[in-house]
């Protein structure tokens, strides 16, 4: 006697569901990554809803669309705390190279973002024209140990 699908599908929300519960809590496999164990359980949960409100007869592709989406939506999260992690971390790196700069006397002008980049910026001396480039993960300090002011002839008047 072969098993509904009803049967079959019952079981498979069942186990499916325990799974996220041992991906969430990890005790089984607590070698697997935190992060990752909790974006999948996450991205499990959202497909069994999604599966839930496809319409019947579907196209296979719509239904494969639906894993695609799932697991997009659960990455959602992680990247929203990747960004704000580099977001401070630019800051930071801001914060130091100010502080740099003005112990060895220079004067720097405003941040410019660096085209192209959202997490590039690069700042001038006023002075002496020597600069600092900053990123998420990265500071070029250019600056001298001691400003010196370029001195310019002025033009006679
Ligand atoms: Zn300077």
């Amino acid at each position: 006697m072969s098993k509904s699908a009803d049967v079959e599908l019952a079981h498979l929300k069942t186990a499916i569901k325990y799974l996220i519960g041992l991906l969430e809590d990890g005790t089984l496999i607590a070698r697997y990554d935190k992060a990752t164990r909790v974006e999948i359980g996450i991205a499990l949960n959202h497909l069994l809803h999604k599966v839930e409100d496809l319409p019947i007869n579907v196209p296979e592709r719509l239904v494969q669309a639906a894993a695609v989406r799932s697991i997009i939506e659960a990455s959602e999260g992680y990247y929203a705390a990747a960004q704000m992690e580099m977001q401070e971390n630019l800051e930071l790196h801001m914060r130091q190279a100010e502080a740099g700069a003005s112990i060895h006397g220079h004067t720097l002008s405003e941040w410019e973002r660096v085209s192209g980049s959202d997490l590039e910026y690069q700042a001038t001396c006023k002075m002496c024209g020597g600069f600092v480039y900053v990123s998420h993960n990265s500071t070029y300090n250019l600056l001298l140990d001691m400003c010196e002011r370029i001195h310019i002839a002025e033009e006679p008047q």
